[in-house]
This record gives structure tokens, sequence and C-alpha cells, in this order.
């Protein structure tokens, strides 16, 4: 007789390998499937042919201020302690991003301190009475000059517009600082998995009580696996055949290279957004803390077509997702759980943090 799972859990990122495990370690028999032929989701990791560490979905640099997430992680991996840094390519210069008094007095060849920095801005910034675009967002902060040199052409390389035609909420996640705290991140913690990514997906789905199948598509399995609850973390209008129609996605494509020398670049990552088609060059070593001779670098191209990277936030999209969240809440023992199936874009922390949250959630119904 065919075995029955108490989950079928369709997507092995960190949505779908985050509830697995909790539900295996509460006696809960979990299959977790992956169209894809590898785990890991978007945070996959490989050695590529000259062994060098690198992010096959683009860079992934863990941080969060969520202990519970913090904690869960620290159970199945040790760490490699790293805070990002990013730098902008701007007028000749590599200047510190997100822009804080350092990056200014590079630019103008100021002595801003933290205390007078303000009246930078102030003089600057244009008063907008209300902020409706993600251009609103940067011009009414530090003013039209800044916005153009690092905003208004990288934004339309990213998202194939400007900014004044994008919803606020996408330069939002970009602060403005006014200190020299050139961190990318400021959470609590901030690190890397020190054997990468995927060693760590290998661990949290190390478990008697939980199987993997790769090379699997959620069409393939669902009629043919015996499951009481699903979790579901592949795109949402796919899994109801985009009844309603597609919901758009921005995509990325990675070119990678390998330099025979230690060095790249002088930061891990540098943002063009003036110059060149791609976005950004990431090298990887910077990352990961791995010591090689040899360097791998990738260049980001955004596109419109292909995999499906980054939400497109705007009312159009939220009026497509309202009408998927009603087929979805007329389901029984299916969650949408996780980037793809909540069209959000989440950090990887928020989606493991939602993944404990309903896997606490599912516990206390039963
Ligand atoms: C370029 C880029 C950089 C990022 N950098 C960071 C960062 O630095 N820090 C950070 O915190 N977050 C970062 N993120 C966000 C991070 O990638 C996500 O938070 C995380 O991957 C979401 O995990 P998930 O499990 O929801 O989705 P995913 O990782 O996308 O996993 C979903 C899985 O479901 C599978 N799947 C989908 N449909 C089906 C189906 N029908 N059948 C079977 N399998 C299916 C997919 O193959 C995929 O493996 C970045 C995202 C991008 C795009």
């Amino acid at each position: 007789m065919e075995k029955k799972y108490n989950y079928l859990i369709v997507g092995a990122g960190f949505a779908g390998a985050t509830f697995a495990r909790k539900a295996a370690e509460h006696g809960q028999k979990v299959l977790v499937i992956d169209r894809r032929d590898h785990i890991g989701g978007n945070a996959y990791d490989c050695y590529n042919n000259e062994d060098v560490l690198i992010h096959q979905y683009g860079p992934h640099i863990f941080h969060t201020n969520h202990q519970k997430v913090w904690n869960f992680l620290s159970e199945h991996t040790a760490w490699h302690y790293y805070q990002h840094r990013v730098v902008t390519s701007v007028d000749g210069q590599e200047v510190p991003m997100p822009i804080n008094v350092k990056t200014i007095n590079m630019l103008y060849g100021t002595s801003y301190t933290a205390e007078n920095i303000h009246e930078f801005y102030k003089e600057r910034k244009k008063d907008i009475p209300e902020i409706k675009t993600s251009e609103d967002v940067i011009v009414s902060q530090i003013g039209e000059e800044l916005y153009e040199k690092f905003f208004k052409n990288y934004t339309k390389k990213q998202w194939g517009v400007y900014p004044s035609e994008l919803d606020k909420l996408v330069t939002s996640r970009v602060p403005i600082r006014y200190n020299f705290d050139d961190r990318y991140f400021t959470d609590k913690y901030q690190a890397m998995p020190k054997n990468g990514y995927t060693a760590l997906f290998k661990n949290i789905l190390d478990h008697d009580n939980i199987e993997v199948l790769l090379s699997t598509a959620y069409n393939k399995v669902k009629d043919t696996k015996a499951f009481e609850k699903l979790i579901y973390c592949g795109p949402m209008d796919e899994f109801f055949e985009c009844k309603y129609g597609k919901l758009p996605y921005r995509s990325l494509q990675f070119e990678f290279e390998t330099i025979y020398a230690e060095k790249y670049q002088d930061a891990p990552v540098v943002n063009y957004p003036n110059d060149y088609d791609f976005t950004r060059i990431t090298e990887y070593k910077y990352l990961t803390g791995q010591k090689s001779e040899v360097t791998t670098i990738s260049r980001e191209y955004s596109k419109a077509d292909g995999d499906p990277y980054y939400p497109v936030p705007n009312n159009d999209t939220a009026t497509l997702v309202a009408k998927y969240q009603e087929e979805i809440n007329k389901l029984q023992n299916v969650y949408f759980l996780g980037r793809l199936a909540e069209y959000k874009y989440y950090n990887m922390d928020n989606v493991i943090l939602r993944a404990l949250d309903l896997f606490e959630s599912l516990q206390n119904q039963s």
C-alpha cells in the first residue's frame, strides 16, 4: 500500500526545508519535492570547476534580528561571521552604499560629521506632500542630484522602468544614513553558513522522517502521493493554472567568470548604476571567506523573462494577488508559504520565520 505522509512540501528552499524539519522533529512524516535537481531553492550554492564556492542564483547574505531564526539555523550550521559591504561606482569613484556621511564627503570633497550632515540633506531634499513613487521616497530625503547619480538608472536597469513608475515600497528598502555606518545591513546577527548554504540545507533535511525527491514537479505527484496536508512554496498563480492571469516577475541572468588572481575588486559587491548593462559585480570569496589563489565573480543582468526572482509591486499585481488569495482561502489543508507562494519579496530570515510560525500555529490547531 502507498505510504501516507502527514505533509507534502512543494519546494526545498528555506520555506519548505524549515517547515519540513520542524514537522519531522514532531514525529510527522514529510515528503519534500523540488522540480530543480538540487535542494536550497534560490539560496543554493556550489563549487565551480575551479573549486570556488559560488551562489548560483546571486549573492545571498544572511542577516536577521529574529532570535528564533538565528537559533533555528544555529542548530544546523556553524557560522562564518561576515558583515556585508557594498560600494557604488559613480563619477569615477567607488563610494560606500547605502549613502552615508562618508559617501557624501568622498563625492563632494566635504568634511561633514554625523552631527551636521542633516544640513547637507536639508538644503537638497525636496518637499513632496504625498509620497507615492520610489522617486518620491528618494528625492524627498536627499534631493534630485543624488537620486540621479545613485538611483534613477540603477532602478531602470533593475526593474525596466524609472523609479517614478514604481511603487514606493521598492526604494523604501534602501536606507539613507546620517552616520558613518557603511555596512549594508545593520541587523544584530550577520553571518554566512560556515560550509555554505547547500551544506546547511543538507543538515536541515537530514532527518529520519523526511524524504526528499528532486527533479519532481508538484503536478507529477499531486495525484499519486497520499498526504494529509500540503505546504506549497511554488508560484501562487501556477497553482491555479494562472486562471486570472500571470503574476509578473523580474528575472536575472548571471554571467560568472573566474579570474586567475587572488582578488578582482576592492569590495564584495560593486554597483554600476550608470555604466554598462549589468547592475552589479559580486566577488564570492569576500562573502564566503574562502581562501583560494583564484577568484570568481558574477555580473548580474536584470531582465523581464526567465526564472521568477522579484515580485513586481504595483496596483495591478495587488489586485491579481487578492483574487488568488480568495481562492487560497477556500482551500482546506493547503498552506501557501514563501516568496513565490505569497508573491512577496521576503528575505531569507522572513521566510524562515514564516515557516516556524506556520508550523507552530498548525500544531496549536491540532
Ligand atoms: C538575487 C537575489 C538575491 C537575494 N539575496 C538575499 C540576501 O542577500 N539575503 C536574504 O536574506 N535574502 C536574499 N534573497 C531572498 C531569498 O532568495 C529568499 O528569501 C528565499 O530564497 C526564499 O525562500 P523560499 O523557500 O520562499 O523560495 P525559493 O528559495 O525560491 O524556493 C522555492 C523552491 O520551490 C521550487 N518549486 C517551485 N514550484 C514548484 C513546483 N511546482 N514543483 C516543485 N518544486 C517547485 C523551486 O524550484 C524552488 O527551489 C535574494 C533573492 C534574490 C532573487
